[in-house]
């Protein structure tokens, strides 16, 4: 396959080449659901420097290392520039042609259930919207879904049970304005870094403002908790309903709001009461300290103003719709909503999550937050579109959508903007369904991803800076991700993509969108139809969704749009901060509703020599590493997939910190190095979501997760896998540093680029025969070699060079140790190397007086933990002193808990403080 990677001439027109000449341009970040605002410096055609928008409300000006480091992931390598078929470069017009064609044949032949689509998160709202009409009003089916559902569908259910619609009542300035913040099933300091930062601040602003972290695990954001409840894994409704009970018994309830603005408070409490009947019996199903638990519960009681953030640890649950809805109970109860400060508040992972869900992109839901359960809202959406097709009923969730391929029901599926090889769960049975399906159509700006590797055709997307549009943070605040460099190669927007397909379906007059402004328009026209707002000054919306008052907006207002909440209507033309200040709700009633909630375990429980695995984020990558693996600075402080495991289990099972583990489960493994840490309960550990194929061999961790679903909202069990672990038995461990990428010859690898090519971390259970044939065979083009080892054999290196400069460095040890690595010798790529340094690099030390820096802690100022030892010891002792010293923790502040863990670790003060 020739993949095209120069800048050729058939540049597509960008929708903002005036700002080609600007020097900063306003956008948006495109990685998670914070939403924060940046200022991009551009200089021919290039994004040179990106910093915080002090003037966009969600980050006001802070941006996290992934967000500034958006200029370095710009010139991808594996960048996609034009439609593939078969593996082979074509053009536009055959790619559409051949996709429009076989996709036309298999719904005449087997009708539109036969199709679908799967999303994601990361596309803008006017690409989702198009894609959702021509589906569900045109194809004429709701097999549409997005990996949204992966994220947060348990909370949309629980939103709508409780508030009759999917909206999220606050924002981030009730965390600033509380007094309590509870964070449960949240690493927010890794995966909302911004949000933790504002909490940071405001905590250290306001002492008095308590945290409290619900966690199985002790993360990074317990950093600042007054509290944290290491909860049994799947306990969370049990702790709420306990909480309920406890409320109830202690005199702590808002009667006036239960009474005037919600309904089934009674049933709620009495199944609550009925399964924890008390603070005891709920630390004991929570199998957290009593005396801690009955802290946190007298904490929410006697606070008027709490927020309650959730997130995954909630959502990716067989019952993640109870817990939210537990949570929730505990809001309504206490009057704790439509507050300053004081909310549940879901914040969702992709920054897009919640535009997926505007616009319908889920199956079981229709545009504008109208649904399936409604004819008049079939019927109005049919109407509003003019759709020839309207689907009459919810298609399949994201898991049976797969199970639907794999069966042969469904025949052709198009997959924009994600990766389920390597996100689903049960990711292995994906790949296989994928494999046997008709037709696999891919969208993607980067070629060869896991799944796009088995796509017929895969279709060259545009990306953050070059695409214009829509995204809505967790807070409901709509901004505009700017296009404002020119298309790489052939790639076109989204929009685009889908719009010139579905006119080769043969729906020209739907599909004629020549801008993101005139998608808009209609996403936000449709919006208003049938919904109060518009008929008079004290009518009640009908449904949250309604940014009317936005669907005349100019393109050049578009193109400068500023952050805006919605809803966003003529009665609130500036937008809405804060819902539910009337306490009116978007139910048949207007009153909330309390859910009677049974708490359950996860549904698989582990056996004997099982652990349960959990998965989640790290700090530095994004999602499947497809854009922030390109950057050598971003994983400076992460580079290999880890297991994370308490000191009894890695005894009980063999392993010593840095061995390698394996974990296993129907059949799928998972290798990963062994971290030994007490921050993981006993019998669980913890495994990073992001490794795909392309940078490790055998680290997808979704493959080891179940297939297991909450049967309300479809969203995968992802953080309660029972699997096997045990030693992987590695006879040999090692490293190859290389100026040029290669797949290693071993059953383990890792794929680490550097500042000048690439390391890989390599291992293997069987040892070659012969070492030096087994590096030369992989780099052929290297003839020039150096060798040493011993006659032990217990190490062996050897170095290769082209023309003088070093281009390959291997060095192995025997069993489990693994050989020293240091930054200088990665570094020598390219270099041109005299005999001394030949001994040097082979040696593989650096010369006199080149210190190494051990691993990279603050990625934004690339300080190593060498350095902040150092300075620990010599005297900084808080984060602000190391910040002055060295610089770190001083830009996005995501590194502050990692060096306050290093000042308790080695400050002379916490030394004598133990002795
Ligand atoms: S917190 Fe970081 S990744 Fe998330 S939107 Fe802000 S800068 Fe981007």
């Amino acid at each position: 396959m020739t993949v095209q990677m120069s800048q050729p001439a058939n540049v597509i027109a960008s929708d903002n080449r005036a700002d080609i000449a600007s020097k900063t341009v306003k956008t948006t970040c495109c990685y998670c659901g914070v939403g924060c605002g940046v200022e991009a410096t551009v200089e021919d055609n290039r994004v040179t420097a990106v910093k915080g928008d002090e003037l966009h409300p969600a980050n006001l000006g802070r941006l996290c290392v992934k967000g500034s480091s958006l200029h370095e992931t710009q010139s991808n390598p594996n960048r996609l520039l034009q439609p593939m078929l078969h593996g082979e470069a074509t053009d536009w017009e055959t790619a559409l042609n051949y996709s429009a064609d076989k996709f036309k044949a298999i719904v005449e032949q087997y009708g539109p259930e036969s199709v679908a689509f799967y999303l994601s998160g990361q596309l803008l709202t006017e690409d989702y919207y198009v894609a959702n009409k021509l589906m569900k009003g045109f194809v004429g089916t709701a097999n549409i879904d997005t990996n949204s559902r992966l994220c947060m569908a348990s909370a949309v259910v629980a939103h709508k049970r409780a508030f009759g619609g999917d909206v999220v009542p606050g924002n981030y300035e009730d965390l600033e304005n509380t007094d309590l913040v509870l964070l449960v099933g949240s690493n927010t300091a890794y995966a909302h870094p911004i949000i933790y930062q504002r909490i940071v601040k405001a905590k250290a602003a306001r002492p008095n403002m308590k945290v409290v972290v619900i966690d199985p695990r002790r993360t990074a954001t317990c950093d600042i908790a007054d509290y944290h409840l290491a909860i049994r894994p799947g306990s969370d409704a049990f702790l709420f309903n306990g909480l309920l009970g406890y409320l109830a018994d202690n005199n702590a309830l808002d009667s006036e709001f239960i009474s005037n603005h919600s309904e089934g408070f009674d049933e709620a409490l009495s199944v609550a009461k009925a399964q924890v009947a008390s603070v005891e019996q709920a630390a004991v199903m929570c199998d957290v300290a009593k005396n801690d638990l009955t802290a946190v519960y007298e904490l929410f009681a006697k606070t008027t103003k709490a927020v309650t953030v959730f997130s995954q640890g909630i959502n990716q649950s067989s019952s993640g719709v109870d817990k939210g809805n537990a949570i929730i109970n505990c809001h309504l109860a206490t009057g704790k909503i439509g507050k300053l400060g004081a909310a549940p508040f879901s914040i969702t992972g992709q920054p897009n999550a919640m535009g997926g869900r505007e616009v319908g992109g889920l199956a079981n839901q229709l545009a504008a937050h109208m649904s399936f359960d409604n004819q008049h809202d079939i019927d109005r959406v049919a109407s509003f579109w003019q759709a020839p097709n309207m689907a009459q009923g919810e298609g399949l969730k994201a898991v049976d959508m797969f199970q639907a391929v794999h069966d042969g029901k469904i025949k052709a599926i198009w997959i924009m903007a994600t990766n389920p090889v390597v996100t689903m769960p049960d990711a292995n049975f994906i790949r296989e369904a994928l494999e046997k399906c008709e037709l696999v159509l891919v969208s993607d700006c980067i070629a060869n991803t896991d799944t796009g590797k088995l796509a017929d055709v895969v279709f060259p997307a545009t990306t953050w800076s070059e695409k214009n549009g829509t995204v809505t943070n967790s807070e409901r605040r709509i901004s505009l991700q700017k296009g404002f460099l020119p298309a790489p190669g052939q790639a076109k927007h989204d929009w685009q993509i889908i719009s010139e397909f579905a006119q080769k379906l043969g729906f020209e007059q739907a599909f004629n969108y020549t801008h993101p402004v005139e998608i808009f328009r209609e996403h936000a026209a449709l919006s208003g139809v049938d919904n109060g707002a518009d008929v008079g000054a004290n009518t009640r919306p009908v449904r949250g969704f309604d940014i009317s008052g936005m669907q005349n907006i100019s393109k050049q207002a578009y193109e400068n749009l500023q952050p805006i909440q919605w809803p966003v209507n003529s009665h609130n033309p500036n937008g809405t901060a804060r819902l539910f200040e009337d306490a009116k709700f978007f139910t048949a009633s207007g009153r909330a509703k309390f859910l009677p909630i049974s708490a359950r375990f996860p549904q698989m429980p582990p056996k004997d020599n099982q652990v349960i695995m959990n998965t989640g984020r790290i700090r530095d990558q994004w999602h499947t590493m497809t854009r922030t693996g390109s950057a050598a600075k971003l994983l400076g402080h992460i580079d290999e997939p880890f297991i994370d495991i308490h000191p009894a289990d890695a005894k009980r099972f063999g392993l010593a910190h840095k061995d390698i583990a394996v974990l296993e489960n129907r059949g799928a493994r998972y290798l990963g190095r062994v971290n030994v840490s007490d921050n993981q309960r006993a019998s669980e550990v913890f495994v990073p979501m992001h490794w795909n194929d392309n940078f490790a061999s055998s680290s997808r961790a979704d493959a080891l997760v179940n297939a297991i679903t909450d049967p309300l909202c479809g969203q995968p069990e992802f953080k309660h896998s029972p699997v096997k672990i045990n030693p992987y038995n590695a006879q040999w461990n090692g490293f190859i540093a290389s100026e040029l990428p290669v797949t290693p010859n071993a059953d383990y690898w890792v794929k680490i680029p550097v500042d000048k090519g690439y390391k890989y971390r390599i291992a293997d259970t069987v040892t070659p025969s012969n070492w030096s044939e087994w590096l030369t065979e992989q780099f052929p083009l290297v003839s020039d070699w150096v060798e040493l080892t011993d006659s032990s054999q217990a190490f062996y290196r050897k170095v290769g060079f082209i023309e003088g400069r070093l281009a390959v460095v291997l060095n192995i040890a025997r069993g489990n140790e693994q050989p020293i690595e240091n930054r200088w010798l990665e570094q020598q790529l390219g270099e041109r190397c005299d005999l001394n340094q030949r001994f040097a690099v082979l040696a593989g030390v650096a010369g006199e007086g080149v210190e190494d820096e051990g691993p990279i802690v603050c990625s934004c100022f690339q300080v190593g933990a060498k350095a902040i030892q150092t300075a620990i010891e010599g005297g900084c002792c808080s984060a602000e002193a190391l910040g002055e010293k060295l610089k770190c923790g001083s830009n996005c502040g995501s590194c502050i808990p990692e060096l306050n863990g290093m000042i308790r670790a080695f400050s002379p003060q916490h030394a004598a403080k133990q002795a």
